[in-house]
């Protein structure tokens, strides 16, 4: 199999695996990967993480144009972005995850930190997650707000609507993303419960320990 063959694979494995644990429903998320030639895969406008056909998910060159398969997510200005802005990201994921929509809603949310330190994976696999606020489907505004982190940022949580994950590549984002919606939903779980989270010191354990971008 060709390495662009296996990336296909993986994309549509890992997006399934996602639907089948409610992770994202319907129609909605969508997902992109960076190929050996600098171009990208995408996710096609309107289809399923349940059911993506590896043949027919949207090929773009490295120069951005659109050469196959079908017509990409109208959520494709917030994966440029990424890619743009972090050099380092190999593939980006998008969904509309329950648990951290809802924490979106609720008041006390620190737009720079969203996440509670909870737990250390939340930190090592995410660093801090920005909130975004509310914008309507496909707003390029969207892109913009992920462009104005200037790359800082590996993660944000668009408000009302679901996170979005850079990794170095599907696995990682995929992995961090589920670390986004666990925590989120860790959060809500104890919300009110005076649940004891990582003290200060704690969190600049881990931090120090693994290396994590949490200062800029
Ligand atoms: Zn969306």
């Amino acid at each position: 199999m060709s390495e662009e063959s296996a990336l296909r694979e993986q994309i549509c494995l890992l997006a399934k695996s996602l639907f089948d644990r409610g992770l994202t429903h319907g129609s909605t998320g969508n997902i992109s990967a960076r190929t050996e030639d600098g171009g990208l895969l995408v996710s096609p406008t309107g289809t399923s993480f349940g059911r993506l056909d590896p043949g027919r998910l949207s090929r773009f060159d490295a120069s951005g144009a659109h050469v196959a398969g079908d017509k990409p997510t109208k959520e494709m200005p917030l994966h440029t972005a990424f890619y743009d802005t972090r050099n380092t990201a190999g593939a980006v994921v998008h969904l509309h995850s329950c648990h951290s929509v809802a924490l979106s809603m609720l008041p006390g949310a620190d737009p720079d930190n969203f996440l509670p330190p909870l737990t250390p994976y939340g930190i090592m696999k995410l660093g801090k997650v920005q909130l975004l606020p509310f914008f309507l489907p496909g707003d390029p505004a969207m892109g913009e707000a992920v462009r104005g982190l200037a790359g800082k940022r590996s993660a944000v949580m668009l408000a009302n609507h679901g996170p979005v994950v850079a990794g170095k590549d599907v696995e990682a984002a995929c992995n961090a993303i589920e670390e986004l919606e666990d925590t989120a939903r860790l959060a809500l779980m104890t919300r009110g419960m005076q649940p004891q989270g990582l003290t200060e010191d704690q969190v600049r354990a881990v931090v120090t320990k693994f290396d994590v971008a949490w200062d800029d």
